[in-house]
């Protein structure tokens, strides 16, 4: 049986008025890699810290392996946090960064040597005890920020954006070192990020937040294959959203076209989104009765070509490994697999 190590059931946060929570419902497995993910001002912080006790729930209850921790304070709690600023303490070194909660404790010296050294053998600084706070770069004070959090064995690591402030290239390499770091000490780990491309690097499950709502919670591939909304399709990968009309099950029509779908249960001609992701559009010759349009520009990408194509309605982006000149007449395939459909929503404008 799977155990939930953490659940939050029903919750709301109100700051003086403005929810910055609503009905928050999510469990979080023990030793689950789980990403908040959203763009800013969704709530992914206010979450966190909930969980860690900063701050209380105007409603709601927040389960610790089954028992409401409401009334504990953050100390008691078996989570630590690592921020997107390292928060090290300047004016100690390396060893005594780390040993600060452990002597808190008031663990025995040769016990708190031990661990301190096994830890900074984990996140690959062995040697570092003696070096001052400001003599290492922005990683590897990230990474002793890491250590002084898990040298406390928590059962649970919050992390908010904590390789926000690294260039890409380092975060890359640290996104890498963190998964491995999480599945060989098996912690749970819940994650904040507004990065989509880190989000699905590293998770075992994404949350995927707007409003103080959670849109989507699934694996990275459901998130990507399969999203719920046109928020989500929209903020996780690229995608084109058009208007479709959904003529009965499993027939849609859009662009002036009709097309077959997987999708079925919308009412006789409901008004939808459709939602095509770029690399499931392939550009070919121009047959009789295919979607056409003219190609508008085309740009170099490395890995594939981003092309444009207009048709009489509407704009598409395409990935393609081949290139089509600027100009030409194309046709269009999408396989129904690749069409998504989803319910139009609240407030979401048309176009
Ligand atoms: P970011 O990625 O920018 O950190 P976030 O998704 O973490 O954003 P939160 O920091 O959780 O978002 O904020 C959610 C909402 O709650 C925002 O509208 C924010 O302005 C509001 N909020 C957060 N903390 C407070 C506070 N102490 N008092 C009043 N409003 C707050």
């Amino acid at each position: 049986m799977k155990v939930n190590i953490l659940e939050l059931i029903n919750v709301y946060k109100d700051y003086e008025g403005h929810r910055a929570l609503s009905n928050i419902n999510l469990y979080v497995r023990k030793n689950e890699f789980i990403t908040l993910l959203g763009p800013s001002g969704c709530g992914k912080t206010t979450t966190l810290r909930l969980i860690a006790g900063f701050e209380h729930p105007t409603s709601g209850e927040i389960l610790f392996e089954g028992k409401n921790i409401a009334d504990l304070p953050p100390y008691k709690r078996k989570v630590n946090t690592v921020f997107q600023k390292y928060a090290l303490f300047p004016h100690l070194n390396i060893y005594e960064n780390i040993a600060f909660g452990l002597k808190i404790k008031k663990m025995d010296k040769k016990v708190i040597d031990k661990k301190v050294k096994e830890i900074l053998s984990l996140v690959n600084l062995q040697g570092f005890e003696k070096r001052s706070v400001d003599s290492l770069s922005g990683g590897q004070q990230q990474r002793i920020a890491i250590a002084r959090a898990l040298v406390n064995e928590p059962e649970v690591l919050l992390l908010d954006e904590p390789l926000g402030a690294l260039d890409l290239k380092l975060r890359k390499e640290m996104q890498i070192e963190l998964k491995k770091m999480q599945q060989k000490l098996g912690i749970t780990f819940v994650f904040v990020t507004h990065d989509q491309e880190e989000a699905l690097t590293m998770s075992d499950t994404i949350v995927v937040m707007k409003d103080g709502e959670i849109q989507q919670i699934g694996t990275p591939e459901d998130i990507y294959n399969e999203p719920k909304n046109a928020f989500v399709a929209e903020f996780i990968g690229e995608s084109t959203i058009i208007d479709g009309i959904m003529h009965e099950d499993y027939l849609v029509e859009f662009a002036g076209k009709k097309f077959k779908c997987l999708d079925s249960g919308f009412a006789k001609n409901e008004a939808v989104d459709v939602v095509i992701r770029p690399e499931d559009i392939k550009v070919v010759d121009v047959k009789e009765g295919m979607l056409i349009g003219l190609v508008k520009s085309v740009i170099f990408k490395g890995v594939h070509y981003e092309i444009i194509v207009a048709t009489n309605t509407n704009t598409f982006k395409i990935h393609s490994t081949k290139m089509a000149p600027i100009g030409e007449r194309v046709g269009l395939i999408i396989e129904p697999n690749d069409i998504h459909i989803m319910k139009k929503e609240r407030g979401r404008v048309e176009g």
